[in-house]
């Protein structure tokens, strides 16, 4: 069961990354911005998404997921982004597979 979650898992990230590495390039193709620019641009995407789904999930008329926003939902995308940008990716297995399934 585990192993079934972190399939889909890493299955969800590797398109998830396919996405944004194709708009990340078209972005900066078609604006001549520097890499690091779009990368901000996305980073602060990422967060203006958590606002708006963190939002979806307050107040009264939230949705019925059972999800709830907390204060240190902030520091753990942190924490993801900066694992990320300091580790390279050891295998491209998961694209492959993937890709393979598309
Ligand atoms: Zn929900």
């Amino acid at each position: 069961m585990q192993m079934e979650i972190e399939r889909r898992q890493d299955e969800a990230e590797a398109r998830i990354r396919a996405v944004i590495m194709k708009e990340l390039c078209e972005a900066m193709h078609a604006t001549n911005l520097p890499p690091l620019a779009v990368l901000r641009l996305a980073a602060r995407s990422i967060g203006s998404i958590y606002r708006e789904m963190a939002d979806a999930h307050l107040g009264f008329d939230r949705c019925v997921c059972g999800w709830q926003p907390h204060a240190a939902d902030v520091e753990l995308l942190c924490m993801a982004l900066m694992t990320a940008c300091t580790q390279r990716r050891t295998t491209d297995l998961r694209l492959m597979r993937v890709e393979g399934s598309a």
